[in-house]
């Protein structure tokens, strides 16, 4: 038989780098400890992660004494010290929950006691008239809103790079197109000892479950069937920046037993985002757009702020959230085998508790395994990173200045996004390996047109840093390879990579 290849001694293994994982790995890089952080994908943020609203939400959609209302409120405190340490961006908006008529109004009373009783601060009930001196373009039917001025929008590639990012520089590994397919036990089966993957197996004898939609498939391999995943598909449109002005915050529909409803809002970048909608699904990871979701998202949107132009929209996505059937986030410590943590069900809002959730888990892991690890400091633990340049938001002085040390900040790469090939190289340098995964670092073809124009100079970019063939490069891993063959050459594509 075989040997399998082992892949080396861990503290501490996050089976998953959503934000949650990204979050728990940076957090418990305080601490002397080695830390593998294994992910499926190539490129990061994958999963929920990767296609979301980015909302901090304040904290007062549930109900008081769920762990979720707890740790929303308590991440989105975190949010933004954290963005200044992580240098992602975050936009302090405030967010609406908007109301139609009596019945919608006893439910934002409703969400504002919620809120109180959650600790949110900064909350109050405004009339319509109100909610559109501020937001002149509300739908004119909106009768009363509540306004949560805690409320922010974030970056979600940047926010999720920033941690694991910043992880690693704090001495934590990154391991991607890893997929575990197994879970390891001790001779007796009583404690957890690693995981197997398809690269091998990696050992350690605490590992934390944060693979999103496939969380309750983890912890069956661990023993534990006692929550399931219900995958739920939320479609969204994204808008030209110049219908970005349309609102300055970020307003919802009164929620229902599906979820916080659709929302218009303008992202931390400043383009106009609708949805989500919420359809359950079988598929764990199915992003694709339908018609009938994007007709649904576009109306409901048209609900809040009637004169949203269609024509305007630049692309579509959708997100599949990990709908859980306990009702709340599933974070503890399974009592067998020791050592295995699940940090399941984090649907919204998990972005914003992320942070929070981190904390929660080092805590799960000083008190329960202290026998296993000890937390002490990591001497060298530095709590900042810093993103690669944004040249669109750099002065002319700041752009020359980077110019004359390195040309390729003086070359153009996306027109629409104005990002240079520094971006990109530097982007690649920090772990980008497909032209999403350059995207998600420094947004090349996620303005107007899409890719049209940058795409042929990323894949290039990313064949001569990486020494590969143009041909091998893909759009985001796996078989989804970009270029078949070269046009007006005499060599054969084999000969060619
Ligand atoms: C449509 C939608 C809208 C949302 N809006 C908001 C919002 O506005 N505000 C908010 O706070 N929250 C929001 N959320 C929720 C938020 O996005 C999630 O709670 C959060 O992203 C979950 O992060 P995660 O790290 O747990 O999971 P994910 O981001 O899904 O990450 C899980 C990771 O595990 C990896 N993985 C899975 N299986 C394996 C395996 N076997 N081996 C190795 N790796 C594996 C995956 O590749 C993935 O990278 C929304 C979610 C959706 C879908």
């Amino acid at each position: 038989m075989a040997r399998v290849r082992e892949c080396g001694y861990y503290d501490i293994i996050v089976i998953g780098c959503g934000i949650v994982g990204a979050a728990i790995a940076r957090d418990l890089s305080r601490y002397a400890l080695k830390i593998a952080v294994i992910d499926k994908s190539s490129d990061l943020p994958s999963g929920a992660s990767r296609a979301n609203s980015s909302m901090l939400h304040g904290g007062f959609d549930d109900e008081p004494g769920l762990l979720k209302a707890k740790l929303c409120a308590k991440g989105n405190r975190m949010y933004r010290p954290l963005s200044e340490e992580l240098d992602f961006k975050i936009r302090d908006c405030g967010s609406f929950v908007c109301a139609k008529g009596a019945e919608e109004e006893k439910h934002i009373e409703k969400l504002y006691e919620q809120g109180k009783a959650n600790g949110v601060i900064g909350l109050e009930i405004v009339s319509g008239d109100k909610l559109r001196e501020k937001e002149p373009n509300a739908a004119p039917d909106i009768t009363a809103a509540l306004w949560c001025s805690s409320g922010a929008i974030v970056n979600n590639f940047e926010a999720t790079l920033a941690f694991i990012d910043n992880a690693c520089q704090n001495g934590a590994s990154l391991f991607t197109e890893t997929e575990v397919t197994g879970l390891l036990f001790d001779d007796a089966g009583a404690n957890i000892s690693g995981v197997s993957t398809n690269r091998g197996n990696f050992r350690a004898p605490i590992v934390i479950n944060a693979a999103g939609t496939y969380t309750d498939v983890i912890s069956r391999m661990a023993g534990d069937d006692s929550f399931k995943i219900y995958p739920t598909r939320g479609e969204y449109f994204i808008f030209d920046r110049s219908a970005g002005n349309l609102v300055t915050s970020f307003l919802f529909s009164c929620p229902s037993a599906l979820g916080k409803g659709i929302t218009v809002a303008r992202t931390a970048d400043d383009n106009l985002l609708i949805g989500p909608t919420s359809v359950r699904q079988t598929d764990r990871e199915d992003t694709g757009t339908t018609i009938p979701g994007l007709d649904e998202a576009f109306e409901g949107a048209k609900r809040l702020v009637p004169r949203i132009p269609r024509n305007m929209s630049i692309t579509t996505f959708a997100g599949v959230r990990a709908n859980i059937d306990i009702g709340d986030f599933c974070i503890k410590a399974a009592d067998k085998p020791r050592g295995f943590v699940n940090v399941a069900g984090i649907k919204s809002p998990g972005f914003t508790s992320a942070p929070a959730i981190a904390e929660y888990v080092a805590e799960i892991i000083k008190d329960s395994f202290g026998g296993i690890v000890k937390l002490e400091k990591n001497p060298t633990f530095n709590p900042e990173r810093k993103h690669i340049p944004r040249f669109s938001e750099l002065s002319n002085e700041e752009r020359a200045e980077l110019a004359r040390k390195d040309p390729k900040w003086g070359q153009i790469v996306c027109r629409c996004e104005s990002v240079t090939e520094a971006q990109v190289v530097e982007a690649v340098r920090r772990g980008a390996r497909t032209v999403m995964g350059v995207k998600m670092w420094v947004r090349p073809g996620m303005g107007r047109c899409q890719g049209g124009f940058c795409s042929p100079m990323v894949v290039e970019i990313l064949a001569r840093e990486l020494g590969l063939s143009p041909l091998e490069i893909t759009r985001q891993g796996g078989n989804s390879k970009l270029l078949t063959g070269m046009t007006k050459s005499p060599l054969l594509p084999e000969e060619l990579s």
